[in-house]
């Protein structure tokens, strides 16, 4: 129980609120400001009230704020971008209607988010295993995948990654070893595996298992000209051969 204190002595001890025990006259019983002996509750409801019928203002003093404000504003998106990115996923899941209204009423920053994103995202770990998958499928000509191109892989992204960078001990992203001049190779050619007429899902993973994959030097990978008689190919054949149960000749 919050103590009685009059108004008057609330203000004698300096103090924010005074507390009646009475109703407000919209039936809170509820603190009151000292100064202006509004209820609080009524207060929040009034505030509240227009928060609602003014969005559009409270957004505009925002934007104002955040442009007077530059490094603030960046600084907190980028600390905050993992929770705001969690956040607004969650709301996109449990309002679907909404969302699709916002995007019908904002094509053109949808456009503009969704370019960002994905320049954003590509140069993610993620991202660039996705771009593989992208590769390999538009050269494997096999059209769209049932499932996301992810589902077929056994590995995750993390574990790509591990596999594909222990050479590599000075890159800790694919990024770093691109900007070398580093590719990713298919050690058994995709070309070679179009040939056994495999069916699409089975093709794909073949050609994107980890076994299959490594990075080189962009000019030595032009120099391989697709040899099976490579070792290493050789090698890669017979380790896809048991595990897929397919044979390559
Ligand atoms: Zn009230």
């Amino acid at each position: 129980m919050t103590k009685i204190i009059s108004r008057e002595e609330s203000i004698k001890l300096g103090l924010k609120y005074f507390f009646t025990g009475e109703e407000c006259k919209h039936g809170h019983i509820y603190e009151r400001y000292t100064c202006n002996s509004v209820c609080i509750m009524c207060s929040t409801v009034r505030r509240k009230e227009w928060q609602k019928n003014n969005r559009k203002k409270i957004k505009q003093y925002c934007r104002k704020w955040h442009d007077k404000n530059p490094s603030y504003s960046k600084d907190y998106h980028k600390d905050n971008s993992e929770v705001r990115n969690k956040k607004a996923r969650k709301w996109r899941k449990d309002n679907p209607e909404k969302a699709r209204e916002w995007k019908n009423n904002n094509k053109e920053r949808y456009k503009e988010l969704k370019r960002k994103h994905s320049r954003t995202y590509r140069r993610t770990n993620h991202g660039k295993l996705g771009t593989i998958c992208s590769n390999v499928l538009f050269r494997l000509s096999t059209g769209k995948l049932y499932k996301s191109k992810f589902y077929y892989l056994d590995y995750t992204t993390e574990e790509f990654l591990r596999y594909i960078l222990v050479p590599f001990p000075q890159f800790n992203t694919l990024q770093e070893a691109y900007d070398a001049g580093y590719q990713i190779d298919h050690i058994v050619p995709i070309k070679l595996i179009t040939t056994l007429n495999l069916d699409k899902e089975l093709s794909f993973r073949i050609v994107m298992d980890l076994n299959n994959m490594r990075l080189i030097l962009a000019q030595e990978n032009s120099s391989k000209q697709d040899s099976i008689n490579y070792p290493i190919v050789r090698e890669t054949i017979e380790i896809l051969q048991e595990k897929y149960s397919i044979s390559i000749n």
